[in-house]
């Protein structure tokens, strides 16, 4: 099995054009797809999926509940929560869900064992369904839940479960954004990284950290340049991918073409295969082709 994660430092650099392309393209290689960027999921739109087999609610957040008919309205626990997550309202305490941490400050000085800490809180949802090209799963967290890397390690598992029944052959994997712990959780345990970076200084210093986190996980890296054309005066990736012996396997140059396929909900290579960008992407789906046994 081959896991390939999409990954890049910071957002907005193409990821998700590339990846869902990528799916288009190596579909016959009998892939499963999964969407790890659960603050903002995206690929369900591009493949144009609304319907879904499975939806898993996810809880993971620790919360606060005070049980009424102990608590004594002695205010304590309003007084001791440093994030300001007990508020009096029509004189009662009441527990701000989105806010409270469950740090368990609350439970541990109220004077009448009044507060639990619990796990009921829905955090958001996984969504299992299916893509033209293969099985897809995907997730969303709800509005102020924690940026979660269980819940994209829950995701993958789903995928490597298809793996083992002999659903799928391979897994490709688009990535959240950054360094943090959705990234953490996508990037562990990946064969390959594709690391998409632009041509610019911030998106080198972005691309440079992710690269450190996919070194950490002993994941073998390629780097992607989107829009290489936009900034031709710019070396910096190339002297960072010779100085890491990193090689640079796509440079896709800037194309209308892209927002036009996301505008009809397809990947671009399905759009306009022809287009300059869909050209490049070609070019990398079929040297990780060559990479999928
Ligand atoms: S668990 Fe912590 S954050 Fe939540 S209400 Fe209690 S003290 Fe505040
Ligand atoms: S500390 Fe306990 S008893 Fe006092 S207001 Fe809070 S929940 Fe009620």
């Amino acid at each position: 099995m081959v896991e390939v994660v999409i990954a890049s430092g910071k957002g907005g650099v193409g990821k998700s054009t590339i990846s869902s392309s990528i799916s288009a393209l190596l579909s016959h290689k009998n892939i499963g797809i999964v969407d790890a960027d659960a603050e903002a999921p995206n690929l369900h739109l591009i493949f144009d999926t609304n319907s879904w087999e499975e939806e898993i609610e996810y809880k993971e957040k620790s919360v606060a509940a005070i049980d009424y008919e102990k608590c004594v309205n002695c205010s304590i626990c309003q007084e001791v929560c440093t994030y300001e997550a007990v508020e009096n309202r029509n004189g009662l305490p009441h527990i701000k869900e989105y806010i409270c941490e469950g740090c368990g400050a609350c439970k541990v000085v109220c004077p009448v064992d009044a507060v639990r800490i619990t796990k009921n809180n829905l955090s958001g949802w996984i969504r299992v369904g299916r893509t033209r090209y293969g099985p897809f799963v995907t997730s969303e967290l709800d509005v102020g839940q924690p940026n979660s890397g269980k819940l994209v390690t829950e995701e993958k598992n789903i995928a490597k479960k298809w793996v083992r029944e002999g659903k799928i052959k391979h897994i490709i994997v688009d990535s959240a954004a950054g360094i943090g712990c959705q990234v953490i959780a996508s990037m562990s345990g990946a064969t390959y990284a594709l690391l998409v970076a632009e041509p610019t200084e911030s998106s080198l210093s972005d691309l440079r950290r992710v690269f450190y986190l996919a070194e950490h996980f002993r994941t073998k890296s390629f780097i992607i340049i989107n829009k290489e054309n936009m900034n031709l005066g710019f070396n910096g990736i190339m002297k960072f991918s010779e100085e890491n012996d990193l090689e640079i396997i796509g440079k896709i140059p800037y194309d209308k073409t892209v927002a036009a396929s996301m505008t009809h909900k397809m990947p671009l290579v399905e759009y306009d295969g022809n287009s300059p960008a869909s050209r490049s992407i070609k070019e990398i789906a079929s040297f990780l082709e060559d990479l999928m046994p």
